[in-house]
């Protein structure tokens, strides 16, 4: 990948490092295992961050519509995407 078109038409670019668009998604869970094998295996900082970075799934934030584009791991193409909603107004019923 290079570029990511987000439907509302602003393209993301998502080349640089640290990426300004990029997230990561990791369940509780994953998280938990990769924790005891970070201390099962001593690693340093940027190796668990190396194995978190490979554990988790890639998200991209439109920044100019606020969409987030999920990718799974190792999938070039965007599975999921999420709308901000709505600001609720207040109805004035209780
Ligand atoms: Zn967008």
């Amino acid at each position: 990948m290079s570029k990511i078109l987000c439907k509302c038409g602003n393209v993301i670019d998502d080349i640089t490092i640290p990426n300004p668009y990029g997230l990561l998604l990791i369940s509780e869970n994953d998280l938990d295992q990769l924790e005891g094998r970070a201390d099962t295996n001593k690693w340093n900082c940027t190796t668990f961050i190396d194995h978190l970075t490979m554990a988790a799934n890639q998200v991209y934030k439109c920044k100019k519509c606020g969409r987030l584009l999920v990718f799974e791991r190792g999938m070039a193409n965007f599975l999921s995407e999420y709308i901000p909603s709505e600001k609720n107004e207040p109805t004035g019923q209780p």
